[in-house]
């Protein structure tokens, strides 16, 4: 078998006394389409916030194409081509569409900043080329249209849509999503996953956390099973939704 693109290897998170990611092991494969489920308190955005490097993981491994990633921090993780979505964070509602896309640009690192500051007419040149990707990404995920608009005044639907296109800005491998239509109207909800289906189409990896079955087994190719801060099973979602453990522990009878 080909090596996963993300491999998680007997994961711990602790918070306190709460052991909220407990052990938990399983990989993902480059062009499967695998979901994350389990009741509420399961670990699952902890588990994925371990992943992206928010913290570091109390014991386990984690491989991002083969490659450790657990204890690297966030940056450097985006860096190798995983990123996980982010609301938009406060201070970025008052800035336009094409504005949170440019800030969301990977950073030049020092060393790179150093020769723009040395070198304006390369830093127009940089700044053309993020305004050209942005214009690119907004093309890509349908929001060419809001690219002078306020970020505050987009729709909760349209905030995940920006959410996304900011991640694409890093020219990801893999993207994590922590429930991506959670509250978004069923018409948007349906747009934002055929965006899916076309990044996926040009090769970008998707990992999701989703509590909505119906999109999970209609979308998704294989399922991981997460409760009490481990994998209970995983599958194709025929297995799954006729698992009986996943019955009693989750899908509730
Ligand atoms: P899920 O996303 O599957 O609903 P979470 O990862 O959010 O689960 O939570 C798993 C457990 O860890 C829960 O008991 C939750 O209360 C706890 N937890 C999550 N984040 C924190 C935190 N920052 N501090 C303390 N406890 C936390
Ligand atoms: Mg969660």
């Amino acid at each position: 078998m080909a090596t996963p693109i993300l491999e998680v290897r007997d994961v711990v998170k602790t918070f306190g006394g709460i052991r909220a990611v407990d052990g938990c092991s399983f990989a993902v494969r480059s062009g499967v389409f695998t979901a994350l489920i389990g009741p509420n308190g399961a670990g699952k955005s902890t588990l994925f916030n371990a992943i992206a490097g928010l913290h570091a993981p109390d014991a386990g491994e984690i491989r991002f194409d083969g490659k450790r990633v657990d204890g690297l921090p966030p940056h450097a993780i985006v860096a190798r081509g995983l990123i996980k979505t982010f609301q938009i964070p406060r201070e970025l509602r008052n800035m336009t569409v094409l504005e949170n896309l440019m800030v969301a640009a990977p950073r030049v690192t020092g060393e790179r900043l150093f020769d723009l500051v040395r070198r304006p007419f390369d830093i127009r040149k940089g700044e053309a080329e993020v305004i050209r990707k942005a214009e690119e990404v907004l093309g890509e995920i349908g929001l060419r249209h809001l690219r002078d608009e306020y970020a505050r005044n987009l729709s909760g639907g349209q905030k995940k849509l920006l959410e996304l296109a900011r991640a694409l800005m890093a020219d990801p491998k893999l993207v994590l999503l922590d429930e991506p239509v959670a509250g978004v109207n069923p018409v948007l909800a349906q747009k934002i996953l055929e965006i899916i289906e076309g990044l996926r189409k040009k090769g970008v990896d998707f990992f999701l956390i989703e509590h909505d079955m119906d999109v999970v087994m209609r979308r998704c190719e294989w399922i991981i099973v997460m409760h009490q801060g481990r994998r209970l099973v995983e599958g194709a979602p025929e297995e799954i939704r006729r698992n009986p453990a996943v019955i009693d522990s989750y899908l509730g009878g």
